[in-house]
């Protein structure tokens, strides 16, 4: 469908008006911790406490965190020999955002061919295109089991500190069971969404009736389970949901179906795109020795604009970096020289594009127009997380299920009976919050303890002006420390995972060659640390940051940027494929540039 110049300036302003409804003076901090009667959402609902005596020894790598980030780190070490690895969770298992996130529905829209790491290694197969959370909490698992990191993890244990011991060159690690660990190596793989926030909403903790955030869904108050069940309790019952993003979205469809009656409260409508979820025919596949690593270069490839021979994954995310790509062959094929303009006009054509497809989508769907005319979104797409999904709209067909919209205002405020949006008061006798998790505040806030490196200094003073690191890993004045994450490195938003195994072979390959040298210590040297900050500064990512989009946790809720927020967005220079190629060649070099082993 070819937009006229017309209907793109018009666009433009209808993008930026909704925007600028949604700015507001406070940002992050219209979001607030959760404390008083929400402290427990900082708890485990899902296993119980046992008491333990406290442990003090010695490991050769502590692995912080036991997500995907903490698993394949672990799964790479035991590859390269490391044997002497404990896991310390947290949680009462293993599996991360997984093993919190249980709400009805909860499921992974990047395809599982490329999210579930290391299927080959543990030889399993996803069921579907798409799997839901049980299976993907159940993949976890066996990753942890394939690998024995289930013997010695210290599981529903927090954190407190970890402070290096440079007499020893050893980390200390105390955590909230009263344990003293001391380790030579630790990696920490903490996550960018693990800590549940509230939207700042007066009254809040008014509110009379059961009331819970998504990532600790109090099935005992809904009945059903994970696996989509019937909740039975809400039989009846008003339900409210504040908040439409990606977890909301893939619940509404479970309360919508269960509910007597269902209040969807929406700032800003999420783009929701075809998800086509079907169950995969192994059959049908032709997996060669090595084709996990393929699928994964192949959807980081077309996924960042890049060319291949196929599309592997055939998904949301390539489709409209395919048609980003087409654009601007066909530009250049019609003599148009290849500029950062050229791009940047296949980039926006492409976007409109798919946005009025999606808005064309949701009338489709939605039969009320007024419905459906609220739950179209007016941004670029990569402003929010891209939602995937066939039953959301679908749900506000429903008799019982209804929008309540605030144009772009929020809810107002909450009584013990209900809640006030769009000018009324909502009688609601249980209360959803679907409100996210800390993605910006400071990294000790998030991780929950604090990093003491060398001379006393903390982590989170050596970056309160954002991050420093050297390939997103290593942190001059922090020995033996490795961070498993993707920011400063391949900051690939569309399937998170990639960045952890990368980063797990690097760690395991740095720490393997500590090992082998009989180094005691590794640490980044200051001159590669800044190097590489100025590298990657040059680098925000386009759309993580862009003032332009539509507020959220995508860009610093909409408020400019500082150095610090552009340091935390920035990635390789040239993306995600050219950053694995880059660190690829350096971990398998051998030279270790930019380490200091001693
Ligand atoms: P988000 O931060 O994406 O969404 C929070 C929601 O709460 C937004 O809709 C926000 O509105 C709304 N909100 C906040 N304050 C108010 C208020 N006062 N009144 C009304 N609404 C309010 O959190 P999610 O948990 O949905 O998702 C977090 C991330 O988790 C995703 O971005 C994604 O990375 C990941 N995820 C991935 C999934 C997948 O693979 N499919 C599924 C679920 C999560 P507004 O938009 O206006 O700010």
């Amino acid at each position: 469908m070819e937009l006229t110049d017309e209907d793109r300036a018009a666009l433009r302003e209808r993008y930026r008006a909704e925007r600028d409804k949604r700015l507001r003076p406070d940002g992050n901090e219209q979001y607030v911790e959760p404390t008083g009667r929400f402290a427990h959402l900082l708890e485990d609902p899902h296993t119980e406490r046992v008491e333990r005596p406290p442990v003090h020894d010695e490991v050769t790598v502590a692995v912080i965190g036991g997500g995907f980030a903490g698993l394949v780190t672990g799964a790479r070490l035991k590859e390269v020999g490391v044997t002497d690895v404990r896991i310390v969770e947290g949680g009462g298992d293993v599996g991360g955002v997984w093993y919190w996130n249980r709400y009805p529905g909860a499921m992974c829209d990047t395809a599982a061919m490329v999210y579930l790491p290391l299927l080959e290694e543990t030889g399993y197969l996803p069921t579907q295109k798409y799997v839901a959370a049980p299976e993907i909490l159940d993949h976890a698992r066996r990753i942890a089991r394939h690998y024995d990191l289930y013997d010695g993890a210290l599981l529903s244990t927090k954190v407190t500190e970890l402070r290096w011991d440079p007499a020893i060159s050893r980390w200390r690690l105390r955590t909230d069971r009263g344990d003293e660990l001391r380790a030579r190596f630790v990696t920490m793989g903490t996550g960018p969404l693990h800590r549940p926030k509230l939207p700042g909403i007066p009254g809040l903790e008014e509110f009379a009736g059961p009331c819970f955030h998504t990532s600790r869904w109090d099935y005992s108050v809904t009945g059903g389970g994970p696996s989509g069940a019937p909740m039975t309790g809400l039989a009846g019952q008003r339900v409210g949901i504040i908040g439409t993003g990606a977890t909301a979205v893939q619940c509404v469809p479970h309360l919508a179906r269960d509910a007597g009656e269902l209040f969807v409260f929406q700032r800003t409508p999420s783009s929701i795109d075809v998800r086509a979820n079907r169950p995969l025919d192994p059959a049908a596949l032709d997996l060669y020795q090595g084709w996990q690593q393929e699928w994964l270069r192949n959807f980081a490839t077309l996924q960042t604009g890049g060319f291949t021979d196929v599309d592997l994954v055939q998904d949301g995310w390539t489709d409209i970096a395919q048609r980003i790509r087409d654009r601007v062959v066909a530009a250049i094929d019609a003599g148009e020289e290849f500029t950062p303009a050229t791009v940047q006009r296949a980039f926006e054509d492409s976007d409109d594009e798919k946005m009025t497809e999606i808005r064309a989508r949701v009338d489709d769907v939605v039969a009320d127009p007024a419905t459906a005319d609220a739950l179209k979104p007016w941004y670029r797409q990569l402003c929010k997380r891209p939602c995937f999904h066939d039953e959301y709209l679908q749900a506000f067909n429903r008799p019982t299920c209804h929008l309540v919209d605030t144009d772009g205002r929020g809810v107002e405020r909450i009584a013990a009976d209900g809640v006030w949006a769009a000018g009324r008061h909502h009688r609601i006798d249980v209360l959803v919050i679907a409100s996210g998790f800390e993605v910006g505040t400071e990294y000790s806030r998030r991780s929950g303890y604090e990093t003491v490196g060398l001379d006393g200094v903390t982590l989170g003073a050596r970056w309160a002006d954002g991050m420093c690191t050297l390939h997103g890993m290593h942190v001059h004045g922090f020995p033996n420390l490795f961070v498993i994450g993707m920011a400063q490195a391949g900051n690939l938003i569309s399937n998170f995972t990639h960045n952890l195994t990368e980063a797990a072979a690097t760690a395991a390959a740095v720490i393997a060659h500590a090992e082998v040298t009989g180094a005691t210590e590794v640490e980044a040297t200051a001159e590669a640390e800044q190097r590489w900050v100025e590298l990657v500064s040059e680098n925000a990512s386009a759309f993580l940051g862009n003032a332009e989009c539509t507020p959220g946790y995508y860009n610093n809720e909409g408020r400019p940027l500082g150095p610090r927020e552009r340091r935390n967005l920035s990635g390789f220079p040239g993306g995600a494929v050219a950053y694995f190629d880059h660190i690829e060649r350096w971990r398998s070099s051998g030279d270790f540039v930019g380490l200091d082993f001693r």
